[in-house]
């Protein structure tokens, strides 16, 4: 069965012994194995264990093309995710088109009812300021799809609560919108039976001390020094200011509904800034105080911040006696308080 020069040299671990052919006698015998050679073997066996795996690797990878179970899952995974994001910027494109819907009938017809302004769209579509709130998105590498999405659902989420405000807004002045008419300006601020003319309408005219066209944004009615000025509508005081030039003594009423009237020259104030007034309370006496080359009331109608024409807003048909009633039921709703009991400088 062999050669002498071939020596059969058969190995076989059992424990700590192994057998060899003894190949003169012909028989096993049992030979010990030394822990060295056994770790020598162990190793030479995990080598070729590894070498062989990183073949079928290779094989398995690059000449077949093929992926390995674990790509295969998390690829299948990272498309299932992806799918949803996209989902999801679909029900995000639903919304967005929703609550826009909702904001430009706001501004369009509800804010424009009560006459507030519309919301500042900078504010309505500004996102979350601050710290960078998207630092973790970058740490964690997070795709761009995932960083788009994160931003739309906060973008949308403020868009929404700045429209619920708004909405807050709309339904507080609604409350009031029994008393608009009471608040518009509407009536003529001297009584029709005092001596007055109209002396300039509001638009572009030659100025009356330098001579160059220039924008009038009121009306003026020349009148005597000393006649009496009274609120056009229900409103509260929100200016009384003293100017050397410009507009001189002058009022400034708010009356809510975007609406706000201005009455300039004046000789003498009887309201203090806070003041509730209503249409046909006494607000103080014309005069030729400030930029002005004689006695008159100048008197302005504000409309969102933008003075109008006042003329649209003046009813001249109102006769004395109907004038006067006003006045005074005025002056009794609001308990006017007489000229020599205000502050020194409103006098
Ligand atoms: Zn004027």
């Amino acid at each position: 069965m062999s050669d002498g020069n071939c020596l059969l040299n058969l190995q076989i671990m059992a424990g700590k012994f192994g057998y060899k052919l003894n190949p003169e006698t012909l028989l096993y015998e049992i030979e010990k194995v030394s822990a060295k050679s056994r770790i020598w073997h162990g190793l030479f066996f995990l080598l070729w264990s590894l070498v062989l795996a990183a073949a079928v690797w290779w094989f398995y990878v690059a000449v077949l093309g093929m992926e390995l179970p674990k790509t295969l899952l998390l690829r299948k995974q990272n498309a299932d995710w992806t799918s949803r994001l996209e989902q999801m910027n679909k029900r995000l494109d639903a919304l967005e088109a929703s609550l826009a819907g909702v904001e430009g009938r706001d501004d369009g017809v509800y804010r424009n009812i009560f006459g507030l302004n519309q919301v500042d769209p900078e504010r309505r579509h500004s996102g979350f300021g601050g710290v960078n709130r998207y630092a973790y998105l970058e740490e964690e590498g997070a795709s761009p799809l995932l960083r788009k999405t994160v931003l739309r659902v906060d973008r949308l989420t403020k868009a929404a609560y700045v429209q619920s405000l708004s909405f807050d807004d709309v339904g507080a002045i609604s409350k009031r919108a029994g008393d608009m008419a009471s608040c518009i300006p509407v009536i003529i601020p001297l009584n029709p039976g005092s001596r007055y003319r109209l002396s300039s309408p509001f638009g572009y005219r030659s100025d009356p001390i330098f001579g160059y066209t220039l924008f009038h944004s009121g009306m003026d009615f020349a009148t005597d020094i000393g006649n009496k000025i009274y609120s056009t509508g229900d409103g509260v005081v929100e200016l009384v200011n003293n100017e050397i030039r410009g507009y001189g003594n002058q009022v400034i009423i708010n009356h809510g509904f975007g609406y706000k009237t201005r009455y300039a020259h004046m000789k003498t104030i009887f309201v203090g800034e806070g003041q509730k007034v209503k249409r046909g309370t006494l607000i103080g006496e014309a005069g030729r105080s400030g930029k002005a080359t004689g006695p008159h009331l100048h008197y302005e109608v504000l409309y969102r911040g933008s003075a109008i024409n006042p003329v649209n807003y003046v009813d001249f048909e109102m006769d004395t006696k109907e004038y006067e009633t006003m006045v005074k039921n005025a002056a009794e709703a609001s308990g006017e308080i007489p000229p020599s009991k205000l502050p020194k400088k409103n006098r």
